[in-house]
């Protein structure tokens, strides 16, 4: 599946907000939204920011989703077919799917700072799901599947200095899942409730979008 390959500080400056797209950068006073925090383009700071119709801030609030977890809208699209076929909540389960996501469980167990970067790192072939090497981004995690660092990349230097600097321990890792800092492996121990996923988003009006 294709990616978006453009430049990423756009989009927050798009959105008005830190989509935490760049890792460690976000943090810091380089911060495209901390330095010029206006819409991208040649007219971007004489652009008043108008009041937006329905459509428009459904539109809005369905791109910050969908750049958030670096899906493009094909994709995007079949994950919220997927979640509309689940029983409960369509939101929660669209955040909940886009959550399993493979990309999105290595960065959340701190294997990356990004999720592009976590994204890199599968399609490069450095992960195991359940013994297997697994190299799609896209993949959906279960409850219970295990992910590790493949034996033949943990000499890689970037997953030595991982283990070595003792990053992976002092990382926050979310409690639905379980982080084996030494073996360089997690575990899915149940899914995401919507109360623990820190988005600032209001998916209910990506269901509106999709359901005009
Ligand atoms: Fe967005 Fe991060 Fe770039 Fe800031 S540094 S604009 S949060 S991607």
């Amino acid at each position: 599946m294709a990616r978006y390959t453009g430049p990423v500080c756009k989009l927050c400056r798009r959105e008005g907000v830190k989509l935490m797209l760049k890792g460690e950068r976000c943090f810091s006073p380089k911060c495209a939204i901390e330095r010029r925090n206006f819409p991208p383009g040649q007219h971007g700071q004489s652009y008043r920011r108008r009041q937006l119709s329905d459509y428009g801030v459904q539109l809005r609030e369905k791109q910050k989703v969908r750049r958030i977890y670096g899906v493009l809208e094909r994709q995007f699209r079949r994950h919220f077919a997927a979640a509309s076929r689940m029983k409960g909540i369509t939101g929660s389960n669209l955040l909940q799917t886009l959550e399993r996501r493979m990309d999105n469980v290595v960065y959340r167990l701190g294997f990356a700072d990004s999720r592009s970067q976590a994204r890199q790192l599968v399609r490069h072939g450095h992960f195991m799901l359940n013994g297997r090497k697994t190299d799609i981004p896209s993949a959906l995690v279960k409850v219970g599947d295990e992910l590790t660092v493949r034996s033949q990349s943990r000499s890689r230097t970037y997953f030595k200095d991982l283990d070595a600097s003792g990053i992976l321990r002092k990382k926050g890792i979310p409690e639905w899942l379980l982080l084996d800092p030494t073996a360089l492996s997690g575990r899915i121990i149940r899914l995401p409730e919507r109360g623990e996923l820190d988005l600032a988003v209001n998916e209910q009006l990506v269901v509106e979008l999709y359901s005009r």
